[in-house]
C-alpha cells in the first residue's frame, strides 16, 4: 500500500544531479514487457487463435478491455510520435470505418460468451476525428456484439483535442456512452502553440472541460508536455497554474522524446528552440513540486491525480495496473484492440496490427484477422512483466511472494539485475532488504531506469553493442528524464 508523497518528497532539488545525468539514458515506457520492438512476424493468427481458446479453455471469467485505434488528425503536430495518418478527406474515414466495424465483429465472434467489456478506450490520432452520427453508429456496433458493463460500473474513455469538438459534442459523447475524457493540452503558452503547429485557444480547452463536467463526465484529465520548443520554466509555472485552477482529476505530464531521425514532423522543430537537458529537469521538478503542492497525488513516472480519483486510490489499495493506455485500475482484464497498428494483448500474448491501411484493408478484405507480428510470452518473460508492473504501479517488490508464486530463487535467478540493483541503491533510488525492494521517493521519477535493469532484452542488446564497441544505448527509445 502506497502512501501519497509530499511536495518535499518528491522535489528533485533533494537529488544529486549527478545522478540524474548518469540516468539520462534512452530506455522504454514499458506500456509493455517484452517491449513491441521484440514484436515478431513469426507470431501469426493461429498463435492468437491459441491465446483466445486457451483463455477459453481456463473457464476463467475475465472482463475484457476493448482499445479501438482512430488514426486520422486533420493538421499535423510537430512533436508527434504518434501512429496517425494526416488528411482532410473525411471520406478516408468513412472507409476506415467499414473495415474496423469488420474486425470489432470477428473479434466478437471469438469471444462470443466471454464479451464482457469493463473498459473501453478510443485513441488516435484524433478519435473525435470521427463526426458525431460516425461515433454514434460505431458506438452502437460495439453494443450490439460485446456486452459493456453499466456505466457506473464500466471505465469509458476517449481522447479528445479540443479543437476538434463543441460543446454540444461533448454532451454527444457523453449520451453514447463516455464517461472519461482525456484532453491534449500540451502547453497553453501561445508561443509554445505556434512553434509546435498547435494553436488551441485556452477558452476552449477550458470550455471543453466545463461542459465536460457539466454533461457529467465522472474523470477528466488533460495531457501536458515538458521540454517542448520556446518552453522555459517561466512558461511552464504559468500553465501549470492554469491548468490547476480548471481543476482536471488527472494530470499526465509527458517528457517530449525529440527523435528527428524517427519521426519527420519532428525535423520542423528547431534545435536551438529546444530547451537544454538542464532546463528539462528544472520544468521536470517543478511540474512535480507545483503539482503535488495542489493536492495532486504523483502517481508514478509522468502521472498525477486528484487523491479521490479511481487512480489513486486504486494506487492505495495496491491494485495499480500499467497498460498501453498507460496506469490504469483494471488489472484482471484481457486487452482486445482494433484498428491499424493497434496491439492486444490476450493472456500470454501480445499481437500488433498491420501498420499501414492498405494492408490492414487487404488483410480483412481475405476475411483474416489483420495481426502483423506479436509474441507469445515465456515464462521468463511473464515472470519480468510481473516484476515491471510491481515496481512502476506499486514502487516495491515483494521477493517471497515471487519465489511463492514462482519456481525461482529470486537473489540466484536474478544474481546479474542484483548487483546492478545494489549500484542505483547506492545512487539512493532504491533500498533492498531480505525480503523487499523499495522505490525511494527520488527513484519515482527514474521508475524507467529502475525497471531496465529487468528487461533481458535490452541488456542482451546493450551487452553485444558493446562487446561490437559501438553506441550502447538503443536509438528507437526516448530519453528517461
Ligand atoms: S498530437 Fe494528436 S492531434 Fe497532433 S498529430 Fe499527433 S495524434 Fe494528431
Amino acid at each position: 500500500m502506497q502512501a501519497a508523497l509530499t511536495p518535499h518528497a518528491v522535489s528533485l532539488a533533494g537529488m544529486n544531479r549527478n545522478v540524474l545525468r548518469k540516468m539520462d539514458q534512452r530506455g522504454p515506457r514499458y506500456t509493455s514487457y517484452p517491449t513491441a520492438d521484440r514484436f515478431s512476424e513469426r507470431f501469426a493468427v493461429k498463435d492468437y487463435l491459441h491465446a483466445v481458446s486457451d483463455r477459453r479453455g481456463m473457464g476463467a471469467w475475465r472482463a475484457l478491455s476493448l482499445y479501438l485505434h482512430i488514426p486520422f488528425c486533420d493538421t499535423i503536430c510537430y512533436y508527434c510520435a504518434c501512429n496517425k495518418i494526416v488528411t482532410k478527406n473525411r471520406a478516408k474515414a468513412a472507409l476506415y470505418l467499414s473495415y474496423l466495424k469488420r474486425e470489432i465483429a470477428m473479434q466478437a465472434a471469438l469471444f462470443s460468451g466471454m464479451n464482457h467489456v469493463e473498459q473501453l478506450h478510443f485513441g488516435g490520432g484524433t478519435p473525435t476525428y470521427l463526426s458525431d452520427s460516425q461515433m454514434g453508429d460505431l458506438m452502437a456496433h460495439i453494443r450490439a456484439h460485446f456486452t459493456l458493463a453499466p456505466d457506473e460500473a464500466g471505465e469509458y474513455s476517449i481522447e479528445i483535442d479540443p479543437r476538434t469538438v463543441s460543446v454540444e459534442r461533448v454532451y454527444s459523447l457523453r449520451a453514447q456512452g463516455f464517461n472519461r475524457l482525456s484532453l491534449g493540452v500540451q502547453d497553453f503558452d501561445e508561443d509554445v502553440q505556434r512553434a509546435v503547429n498547435r494553436v488551441q485557444p485556452e477558452e476552449q480547452t477550458l470550455d471543453i472541460i466545463a461542459a465536460g463536467r457539466t454533461a457529467g463526465f465522472r474523470s477528466i484529465s488533460i495531457d501536458l508536455i515538458y521540454g517542448l520548443p520556446k518552453q522555459n520554466v517561466m512558461s511552464m509555472a504559468r500553465t501549470l497554474g492554469k491548468v490547476i485552477d480548471a481543476g482536471p482529476d488527472r494530470i499526465a505530464v509527458y517528457n517530449y522524446a525529440h527523435m528527428p531521425h524517427l519521426f519527420k514532423s519532428q525535423r520542423q522543430i528547431k534545435d536551438e528552440d529546444l530547451p537544454g537537458a538542464e532546463a528539462k529537469l528544472d520544468m521536470l521538478s517543478l511540474c512535480i513540486r507545483q503539482l503535488t503542492a495542489a493536492g495532486y497525488v504523483y502517481i508514478g513516472m509522468d502521472h498525477f491525480a486528484k487523491p479521490t480519483d479511481d487512480l489513486a486510490v486504486a494506487q492505495r489499495q495496491g491494485r495499480l495496473h500499467r497498460n498501453f493506455q498507460g496506469y490504469s485500475t483494471h488489472s484482471e482484464t484481457d486487452l482486445v484492440a482494433c484498428g491499424v497498428s493497434a496491439i492486444s494483448a490476450v493472456g500470454g500474448s501480445y499481437s500488433q496490427n498491420e501498420k499501414t491501411l492498405d494492408e490492414y484493408y487487404a488483410r480483412l478484405e481475405s476475411a483474416t484477422l489483420p495481426i502483423a507480428r506479436g509474441i507469445q510470452l515465456s515464462m521468463d518473460d511473464v515472470l519480468r512483466r510481473l516484476i515491471i508492473q510491481r515496481l512502476m504501479c506499486n514502487f516495491e517488490l515483494s521477493l517471497t511472494s515471487l519465489e511463492i508464486a514462482y519456481p525461482i530463487v529470486f537473489r540466484e535467478y536474478f544474481a546479474d539485475e542484483m548487483e546492478r540493483l545494489r549500484l542505483l541503491e547506492q545512487d539512493g533510488l532504491i533500498s533492498i532488504e531480505d525480503e523487499w525492494i523499495t522505490v525511494e521517493s527520488k527513484g519515482r521519477m527514474l521508475i524507467r531506469n529502475i525497471c531496465m535493469v529487468f528487461d533481458r532484452y535490452l541488456n542482451q542488446d546493450l551487452t553485444q553493442a558493446r562487446l561490437a564497441g559501438m553506441e550502447a544505448t538503443p536509438q528507437r527509445y526516448s530519453q528517461t528524464v
